[in-house]
Order: structure tokens, then C-alpha cells, then sequence
């Protein structure tokens, strides 16, 4: 639909205003074709006459000179019949009229027509006639002769109209062709890379169809691809670095899980879609044992390594999507569990309890069992009816934690 409006508005616009240039153009040169016409007519016409006059002068002398009435009206209505003539005679020397015709003409011819033809329409020759050889040629007579205006008028406005009708096919055909080729070679082009632009994936920019442009790689239209492919690129540049900050802020560093401030949004958002869903929700607080002695005995860079195992491990354990496994500070770990009530979370810390204690991490100063072990606190809660919100449900986890710690470490202790 776009895409048809497109074309149609382009071409059509490219071609329309071809054409009023074109018909402008063929209107201006039509009147000037046709003031030079005139004047060829006009010349067209006079000499024409003359050369009628000049062929019958011999024999219309003759008539004159013999006062031959016969003669006389061969000659009248020869130059009568022979063009567009209103008027002829032939006088004798008296001013006697031998021979005459004449036709009615239409006085209402046009302004223009007057002002072209009015001048050359009469002519009037004297006859001269040589009764013998040595004598010179004596006056005999007069021939005279009146073009009808209006014949001529109806002449000129048919090749007139000639002119402008071919002026007019002309600047058809000449917009015709224009915008065929303005449509080919700059319309199609653009509606590709419109096409393009418009098949972008506005989350991918930088993966856009970009539109070959064979022909027009040194053009403008070649030039403006290229100038919206940096654009894109630019743009899709821009998206990978927000994503990448966006996981930078919350990503825990040393162990890739979800970090704290992801997991208090986290909490928060799933806090409320549990409210309006009236669904339970729980937490799991996970603190590794005697964490300062194994650093103090390991070293660092092995408490490190083994943070990281614990979360791959945590991960491994909560893999819903909808659950969250975040560090939340130090050696301590938190899951988010929606949707899941008490004995399902305490299922799950049981899982996460027995995961960590199967690493077999030693830890010499550790509890009884010489490996690196977990204790970890379960607390679940119901949104909907608990009013005094998520902080409520972390601290009871932690409270639970806590007891773990207290009773003995290195085992899950849930709400009661
Ligand atoms: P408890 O069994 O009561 O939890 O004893 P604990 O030693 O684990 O607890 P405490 O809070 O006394 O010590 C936590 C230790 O965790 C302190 C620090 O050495 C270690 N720790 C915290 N964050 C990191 C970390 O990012 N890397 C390493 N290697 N150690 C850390
Ligand atoms: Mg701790
Ligand atoms: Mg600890």
C-alpha cells in the first residue's frame, strides 16, 4: 500500500509536471511556428497571384486590345476558378468592364485575419500590348483581382491547428518517455531501497536487506544507500553496546549469575505479578560455610574458582525460566523461586544443598565432612495476602539462614 503510494505519487508528480513544461513549451513554439507561417503564406500567396496575373497578361492584353468579350471572359474565369479569388475583372482602356465575377464572401472574418492577409489581397495590373514590333507596348487595359479573406483565413487556421496539434503529440510523447525513464532510473531504485529500509529489522538494524545498487554506485542513489547503511550500522552499534552495559549492570563479575540489583528488581517485579496473580512466592538464602577459613587456607584465587563452581551448580539446580539464581553479596547466594510454594522451595534448597556437598570442594577447617558445604534458609510467601511486602520474605529467609548457621551449618532449614 506504502509502496503503491510511493510510485504513484513520484511518477505521477514527475510526469505531470513534465507534461505542463512540455505543453508549455509546445504552446510557445507553436506561436512562433505560427508567425513565421503567416509570413511564409503571406509570401506564399502574393507571388502565387502575381505569377497567375503574369501568365494570362499576354492573353487578357490580347481581349483588351481587340475588345474581344469572348477572350475577355476565358481570361475572368480562369483566374475566377483557379484559387481562392473573390473578385475578378478585366476593363478595356475606357474603364469599360469586358468581363467580371465575383462571390459572395463571409465579411466576418477575423481580427487576426485582416491584420495578416488585409494587405495583400487586391492587385491590379495594366494590360500593355505590342501591335507590332517596332512599336512600343500601348496601355489596353486593367486586370484586376481581389483574394477572399476568408478562404484564406479558413487556410491558415487549418495549418494553424497542424502546427498545434503536432505540438501537443510532441509534448505527449515526450512526457511519456520522460517518465518512463525518471520511473526506471530513479522511482524503481528508490522503492527498493525504501522496500529495504521498510523490511529493517528495528531491533537489528545492522542486518538491514541493503539494497544492491548496481548502477548507481556512484550516484546519489548509490551514495544514499551507503549513508543509510553507516546510519544503521551506527545505530545497531549503539544496541550491542546498551545490551552489553545492560548485562554488565546485571551481571555479578566473578561468577556470570544475575547480580544484586538485578535480583531486587527482580524480587520486586515478581512480587507484584504474584499479588495480582495471587500466586505463593518464595526465597532461598544460601551462605557457604567457614568461607574466611578456606580463603585464609586456600588462598583467594581458589575461594574465587569455588564461587564460581557454586553458582554453575545453582544454576544447574534452578534452571526454570521464570526462577532467578543471583549472588547476593560475598559468599552468599539467593534464588528467587515464583510461583513456588514452601515445600516445593524447601525441595529445591534440598537439591541446591546436596549439588554444592557432590562438588567435594575440600575444606579442611570445614564441618565434619572435610569438604566445602552450604547452609541454606527457605521462606515462602503469599503476596496477596502478606501486607508487609518482599523485605518481610527476604528477612525471614535470612532468619532461617541464620538458625541453619545456629543449629549446626551445612543443612536447610525452612519455615515453620
Ligand atoms: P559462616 O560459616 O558463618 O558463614 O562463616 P564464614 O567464614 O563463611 O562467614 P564470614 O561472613 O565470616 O566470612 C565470609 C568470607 O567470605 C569473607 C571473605 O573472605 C569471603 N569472601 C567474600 N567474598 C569473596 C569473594 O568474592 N572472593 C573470595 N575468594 N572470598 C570472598
Ligand atoms: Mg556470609
Ligand atoms: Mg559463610
Amino acid at each position: 500500500m506504502e509502496r503503491q503510494l510511493l510510485r504513484r505519487s513520484l511518477t505521477a508528480k514527475q510526469a505531470g509536471l513534465t507534461l505542463a513544461i512540455a505543453l508549455l513549451l509546445s504552446i510557445l513554439a507553436g506561436i512562433v511556428e505560427l508567425a513565421l507561417d503567416a509570413r511564409a503564406m503571406q509570401r506564399e500567396v502574393q507571388d502565387d497571384t502575381r505569377h497567375r496575373l503574369d501568365l494570362v497578361h499576354g492573353t487578357a492584353a490580347e481581349a483588351a486590345f481587340q475588345l474581344n468579350p469572348e477572350l475577355a471572359t476565358q481570361v475572368v474565369e480562369g483566374l475566377f476558378y483557379g484559387g481562392a479569388v473573390a473578385h475578378v475583372s478585366l476593363r478595356d482602356d475606357f474603364g469599360r468592364s469586358m468581363a467580371e465575377r465575383q462571390r459572395e464572401t463571409d465579411k466576418a472574418s477575423s481580427r487576426v485575419a485582416h491584420a495578416l492577409f488585409g494587405d495583400i489581397l487586391d492587385y491590379h495590373q495594366t494590360l500593355y500590348y505590342q501591335a507590332d514590333a517596332n512599336a512600343s507596348p500601348q496601355p489596353v487595359g486593367e486586370l484586376s483581382l481581389s483574394l477572399a479573406l476568408d478562404s484564406l483565413a479558413h487556410d491558415f487556421s487549418q495549418r494553424g491547428l497542424l502546427i498545434f496539434s503536432l505540438g501537443v503529440v510532441k509534448a505527449l510523447a515526450i512526457a511519456a518517455l520522460l517518465a518512463v525513464a525518471f520511473h526506471w532510473f530513479v522511482t524503481r531504485p528508490l522503492l527498493k531501497v525504501h522496500a529495504a529500509i521498510a523490511d529493517t529489522d528495528p531491533s537489528r538494524p545492522g542486518l538491514w536487506p541493503k539494497p544492491a545498487m548496481d548502477r548507481h554506485a556512484n550516484d546519489e542513489l548509490g551514495h544514499l544507500v551507503e549513508s543509510v547503511d553507516r546510519l544503521l550500522q551506527a545505530f545497531q552499534h549503539g544496541l550491542d553496546q546498551r545490551d552489553q552495559l545492560q548485562q554488565i549492570s546485571t551481571m555479578d563479575g566473578l561468577t556470570g549469575i544475575a547480580n544484586r540489583r538485578h535480583f531486587d528488581a527482580f524480587l520486586s517485579r515478581e512480587w507484584q505479578r504474584a499479588q495480582r496473580g495471587g500466586h505463593a512466592i518464595s526465597v532461598i538464602f544460601i551462605d557457604i560455610d567457614h568461607f574466611k577459613e578456606f580463603n585464609d587456607h586456600y588462598g583467594h584465587v581458589a575461594g574465587d574458582d569455588t564461587l564460581r563452581a557454586i553458582a554453575k551448580a545453582l544454576a544447574r539446580v534452578v534452571h526454570r525460566a521464570s526462577d532467578l539464581v543471583a549472588r547476593y553479596g560475598g559468599e552468599e547466594f539467593v534464588c528467587v523461586l515464583p510461583e513456588t510454594d514452601l515445600s516445593g522451595a524447601q525441595r529445591v534448597a534440598a537439591r541446591i544443598h546436596q549439588e554444592i556437598r557432590a562438588l567435594e570442594i575440600p575444606h579442611v577447617h570445614s564441618t565434619r565432612s572435610g569438604r566445602v558445604t552450604a547452609s541454606l534458609g527457605v521462606a515462602s510467601s503469599d503476596p496477596a495476602r502478606d501486607e508487609d511486602g518482599y523485605e518481610a520474605l527476604l528477612a525471614e529467609a535470612d532468619h532461617q539462614l541464620y538458625r541453619a548457621k545456629r543449629q549446626g551449618r551445612d543443612r536447610v532449614v525452612t519455615q515453620t
